[in-house]
């Protein structure tokens, strides 16, 4: 929701993004399926990095390995933390500046919210503010990091991509991998909260 909704915003700002998606042995492939099914409803580039032959990277959470239970519940208990990947978005973002350097882009999209600060290190302010300053200086010319959801929550991006028509049919939020989201997970307790607080329909339900 949070990255399709990010793209909506970047293209409506007349920007063509080239997006990114990371492949790091996930659960599931469902949500790649659907970066890259968003990706060419807006018509822009989807660049997959694949980070599965380093098969020791970004371990220990329940999202790289399946024999962690995804924890069910709210994205404020304790037990999500099995749900961190350690430094992933690190990661993701080192890559996004060495595309961007590649293109000859100056900007970052990145779509970390306030509903995020709870669990994750690496969406939070400390962490944006550290990274803008290593993309200041990490190449001869500045790359800018723009973070436009970090003072909403949920149900403001929800509300923000239902304004911008985003086809909320195509992204998939469980981390789960079945044919339907199974409504437990975090990801799925959270989605629904957002679309209530939205006064929104899920599509995918
Ligand atoms: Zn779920």
């Amino acid at each position: 929701m949070d990255s399709a909704t990010l793209l909506a915003w970047a293209v409506k700002q007349i920007y063509r993004p080239a997006c990114i998606s990371v492949d790091y042995g996930q659960r599931h492939r469902r949500e790649l399926d659907s970066a890259r099914a968003l990706a060419k409803h807006y018509r822009c580039s989807w660049n997959l990095i694949n980070a599965t032959e380093s098969n020791w990277l970004l371990k220990g959470s329940c999202l790289s390995d399946v024999s962690i239970p995804v924890p069910h519940g709210h994205f404020e208990d304790e037990s999500m933390k099995l749900t961190v990947v350690p430094n992933r978005n690190m990661l993701l973002l080192a890559h996004a500046g060495a595309l961007a350097v590649g293109l000859g882009v100056q900007w970052i999209f990145y779509g970390p919210h306030k509903g995020d600060y709870a669990i994750y290190p690496d969406c939070r302010p400390a962490f944006i503010q550290a990274m803008r300053q290593a993309f200041a200086v990490c190449h001869f010319t500045p790359i800018y990091l723009r973070t436009p959801f970090l003072e909403l929550d949920k149900g403001g991006i929800c509300e923000l991509g239902v304004s911008l028509g985003v086809p909320f049919d195509l992204t998939w939020s469980c981390y789960e991998g079945g044919d339907k989201p199974c409504g437990k997970c975090g990801a799925c307790v959270e989605r629904a909260e957002a679309f209530a607080a939205a006064k929104a329909i899920d599509p995918l339900l």
